[in-house]
């Protein structure tokens, strides 16, 4: 979806390679597993230092919380929806978008508490399941399993705002969003090209 949407991404399992990265995704799989590799690795630490907008999505939700990482003020339960059986999708509303935003929820968090500095993008039942506190965008659902690019978009935004001139240049960029044209961008030198690892 990243790519689609114009970004150059690479894969990150090792500490340096978060060198020179713009942006960050911490996706779904297994917090455990992941909580326990990125010990092994030191991605724990490079992960503290790195001072990028970070997207977590599901298990990459829990390990950003206070109990894990503790890079957000946010205190999340895992699981807490029940077993594989219990994973469902839900309509949530995005703003003021008529359009609904479709959740696909696999076997998801649940956020327990978060502090005053963390905004709501979206809830499901009353319960927050989109948000966002400064460079940090965390989701407990997985917006990559629909065709819907809007919550890429707004992490991308964010990365877009926050990079520096690339270390690694890939050529011009697609600079499309979505449907919507990107304007050209204020240099001559074209697009500004996005990393962005997942
Ligand atoms: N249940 C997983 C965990 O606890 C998260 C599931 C997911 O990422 N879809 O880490």
């Amino acid at each position: 979806m990243l790519r689609r949407l114009g970004a150059d991404a690479v894969e990150v399992r090792k500490p340096e390679q978060l060198d020179g990265l713009d942006g960050l995704v911490v996706p779904g799989g297994e917090s455990t597993t992941f909580m326990r590799l990125m010990r092994l690795y030191g991605l724990d630490e490079a992960l503290r230092t790195f001072a990028g907008p970070v997207f977590g999505t599901c298990a990459g939700m829990i390990v950003l919380d206070r109990g894990h990482l503790d890079l957000m003020d946010l205190e999340v339960d895992r699981n807490a929806y029940g077993r594989q059986v219990a994973s469902f999708e839900a309509d949530l509303r995005l703003g003021n978008d008529e359009q609904p935003l479709r959740g696909v929820f696999i076997r998801a968090p649940r956020v327990r508490d978060h502090g005053p500095e963390v905004e709501v993008l979206a809830e499901h039942d009353g319960e927050p399941v989109l948000l966002r506190q400064g460079r940090f965008l965390v989701a407990s659902f997985h917006p990559e399993l629909t065709e819907d690019t809007r919550v890429h978009e707004m992490f991308l935004d964010r990365v877009r705002e926050a990079a520096q001139p690339p270390v690694r240049v890939s050529g011009p960029v697609e600079g499309v969003r979505g449907n919507r044209e990107v304007p050209p961008a204020e240099s001559t030198s074209g697009y500004r090209s996005v990393n962005v690892r997942t």
